[in-house]
């Protein structure tokens, strides 16, 4: 198995250059620091962290039960939505002959649920426009398919699938696999034309499976907590191999509390897509192709190898990620961050991308 690379720290890039100021547009955290809400939650709660949490993380439960309008034996919480996709794994992949069907290039944690297994590993590419390519993911399934993994918007390229060309996949996979529609970008995502809601699949009884996190959106990605949501047989399924208490005290009263945050939320969505059109509008300018994002970062075609424009633009103080890793070496992915990230980014961009003469 490859080891999780993950985006680089702020303190090892500091002390490998040299450098005062550096700024993480790597990992798609947001910008704005956590919900002040969920600040205020766990400072109270740390009074209590000698107690084990409570292991069904009843309270959350609850708020996402009624938020989601959905029964509370039709959801789950995780360390993080990763932990999820890893126990997912566990109870679908149980042989070196069952497959795993994912996008390529798409969320890394999906490889590795299937190499656990190990069980085979279907990589099926995106078609011509970076979107998930769902007639083809569909012909790849065989009577060994146990598992469909889709990053809706997807990591790294941000493309979502829409609601009819889904429907049409659902109707095409055998009923008996479970389809997992990873959603952590959904509140960004949640108010483009035809976007298909997990929630509303699972509601209706078909068999997917929707995984959300506190990690985006509600700024929470250091406390560790998402949730997933699918049938009530496979919810208690995953239920029984998870560690009993895998939502720590601290995770649970930061998401009660951000889940009550809309204010925040909002203000996190508004400026996202403010900052996405300033990344586009540069990537533009220097000739470069963004694609469309429904996420918190965006992905652009450079036209050429992007390493050296990701080494360069680190030399400068700032971290994004590289397509190489991801099979498209002249991609470039960048979170976006505060207005004031964005115009450093920007400048950066222009001085290492711009035709010579025109700067
Ligand atoms: C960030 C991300 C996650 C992981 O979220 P955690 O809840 O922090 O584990 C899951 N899926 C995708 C597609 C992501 O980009």
């Amino acid at each position: 198995m490859e080891p999780y690379s993950p985006g680089k720290p702020i303190d090892d890039v500091k002390r490998e250059l040299g450098l005062e100021r550096v700024v993480k547009l790597a990992s798609n955290e947001n910008p704005y620091g956590p919900s002040p809400k969920a600040v205020e939650a766990v400072k109270l709660a740390a009074e209590k962290m000698h107690i084990y949490p409570d292991g069904a993380a009843r309270e959350l439960s609850l708020a996402l039960s009624k938020k989601l309008a959905l029964p509370i034996e039709n959801l789950i919480m995780g360390n993080g939505s990763d932990e999820l996709i890893h126990l997912i794994g566990l109870v679908f992949l149980e042989t070196d002959q069952d497959e795993l069907v994912v996008g390529d290039p798409s969320f890394s944690r999906y490889d590795a649920a299937a190499q656990i297994g190990p069980s085979r590993l279907v990589k099926v590419p995106l078609d011509s426009n970076y979107v998930h390519d769902l007639p083809a993911m569909s012909r790849a399934v065989t009577k060994n398919t146990k598992l469909i993994f889709i990053a809706n918007p997807n990591n790294p390229t941000g493309t979502i699938v829409r609601k009819a060309e889904f429907d049409r996949f659902l109707d095409d996979v055998p009923a008996h696999i479970p389809v997992v529609l990873d959603e952590a970008y959904f509140e960004f995502a949640q108010g483009a034309a035809d976007f298909p809601n997990a929630r509303d699949y699972v509601l209706a009884g078909r068999n997917v499976i929707g995984l959300r996190t506190f990690s985006k959106a509600y700024g929470l990605a250091g406390i560790r907590l998402g949730y997933g949501f699918g049938p009530a047989e496979v919810i208690d399924a995953i239920n029984r191999v998870r560690e009993p208490f895998n939502a720590n005290c601290l995770a649970q009263v930061a998401g009660i509390a951000a889940l009550d945050d809309d204010v925040y939320v909002q203000m996190t969505v508004e400026n996202n897509r403010r900052g996405l059109e300033l990344l586009a509008d540069a990537f533009r300018e220097v000739g470069a192709k963004p694609l469309e994002s429904f996420a918190n970062f965006m992905y652009a075609d450079l036209g050429k190898p992007a390493k050296p424009v990701f080494q360069a633009l680190l030399e400068q103080g700032i971290i994004t990620r590289s397509g190489d890793a991801l099979g498209n070496p002249t991609c470039l992915r960048v979170s976006v961050g505060t207005e004031e990230e964005m115009q450093i980014f920007v400048k950066a961009l222009k001085t290492v991308l711009s035709p010579v003469g025109a700067r």
